[in-house]
């Protein structure tokens, strides 16, 4: 999974867009594209660098105000120009971070109906999925009566996860997006609004960002945000300051971020055990207002994560064993949330993300509380992010933004 960018403003977007995807960069990618409606829909892609999608958007003379973009981690289907997004379905465009799980019968079904398909992604289903949904082809539907009804249409149909963007030539005045367990944020600036699967890819517009929830579907133009919940409400989402500074993703005098991470290690450890230091002892209320009363019922522990986050789990283990008493158990989120367990609802569940937005830990943490976990506990260095959201305790790590992928300050536990 990589990331996405999308603007709908009064200026220029391709500079905003490039800027956004250089952001991005740094998670790594294999491929990158874009495209913009300007008298029509016009796509760049590239296989490599964004320097190169940089060149070809500069070769084709790409211009436009609404735009989307994406660099891409393949999952389904080689590293190749080919299949780049934006994936296109005559005159819309999708970008999309994730993984469709149903693509295979999807794709046949929109065979059937006729559509060809140029690439072998998973994301190619989604543009002809809403095209086909515009047109009311998919059994048993009337026609869609715009691209946000057709959307929301065709985000009902899939399984798995997903951050899009879509934009569309008959509609030069709209840009929607929708989510379901990848990262999305919007942007709210003066001169219009943007989209990105990471808030530090905004900052070169704006720091008043909205972050979007798990089944939200949002409309997008240059003074409006309209958005839909996942029961089909009409929502309101509160509108934040990010407190990211844009130095803080900078590198200063290191050579790469990997190397600037592990220098701060001592710092984001310090910064995290500032709180704890301060009151001269580990108070539950750091763990969140209910934390006191939450901990006197817990008999056990149960700590779910993946990689790096795990293995910080595994020594978690052994000290609240060894000093709390309480049986702990460790289990990978991409196991534990494909199987059917005992529930204890007096065990804390322990979930450890760095991003907070960990797919397989996101989906491990709603499937703990299907099955009738109640007492949750998130330890995660972004406040904002989804897992915090969804769970009643949380303790934030304060090592600021991690860009090196590989882990490097991530939690206090490592
Ligand atoms: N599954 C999609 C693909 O393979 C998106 C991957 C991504 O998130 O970059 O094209």
């Amino acid at each position: 999974m990589c990331g996405i960018v999308g603007a709908i403003g009064a200026t220029e977007c391709i500079p905003f867009l490039l800027q956004g995807l250089r952001t991005l960069e740094y998670r790594g990618y294999d491929s990158a594209g874009l495209a913009v409606l300007n008298n029509g829909l016009q796509r760049a892609r590239a296989k490599g660098r964004v320097a190169e999608l940089e060149a070809r958007v500069a070769e084709q003379q790409l211009s436009g105000q609404v735009g989307i973009a994406h660099t891409r981690w393949a999952t389904h289907g080689v590293p190749a120009e080919h299949n780049a997004h934006p994936h296109i379905s005559t005159g819309l465009a999708v970008v999309h971070n994730g993984i469709i799980e149903n693509y295979e019968a999807l794709r046949s079904t929109l065979q059937t109906l006729g559509y060809e398909f140029t690439s072998d992604t998973d994301t190619e289903t989604i543009a002809h999925l809403i095209r086909a949904c515009l047109k009311g082809e998919l059994d048993g539907t009337e026609p869609a009566g715009d691209l946000f009804s057709a959307v929301q249409s065709a985000v009902a149909r899939l399984q798995g996860a997903f951050a899009l963007a879509v934009i569309s030539e008959d509609e030069t005045d709209t840009l929607i997006v929708a989510r379901q367990g990848s990262p999305l944020m919007l942007g709210v600036a003066d001169d219009g609004h943007y989209a990105a699967s990471d808030a530090s890819a905004l900052l070169s517009v704006t720091r008043r960002m909205m972050y979007l929830e798990n089944g939200d579907v949002a409309k997008l133009t240059r003074d409006s945000i309209f958005l839909i919940d996942a029961s089909g409400q009409q929502v309101e989402r509160e509108v934040i300051t990010s407190s990211l500074s844009a130095n803080a993703v900078e590198l200063g005098e290191f050579n790469h971020y990997m190397q600037k991470e592990i220098f701060e290690q001592p710092q984001a450890l310090g910064n995290t055990l500032e709180m704890i230091s301060g009151a001269g002892k580990l108070e539950p209320g750091i763990f969140g207002a209910e934390a006191a009363e939450v901990f006197q019922q817990v008999d056990s522990v149960l700590i779910i994560a993946c990689g790096t986050s795990s293995y910080a789990g595994m020594t978690a283990k052994y000290w609240i064993e060894q000093v709390a008493g309480l049986p702990c158990n460790v289990e990978i989120a991409s196991e534990y949330r494909y199987r059917v367990s005992v529930a204890n609802p007096r065990q804390l569940v322990v979930v450890i993300s760095q991003s907070g937005e960990t797919a397989d830990t996101f989906a491990a943490l709603e499937h703990a509380k299907a099955q009738g976990h109640t007492h949750t506990l998130a330890i995660c260095n972004v406040p904002e992010s989804a897992i915090v959201r969804e769970t009643a305790l949380r303790f934030i790590t304060r090592a600021g933004p991690e860009i090196g992928v590989a882990s490097t300050k991530h939690s206090p536990l490592n």
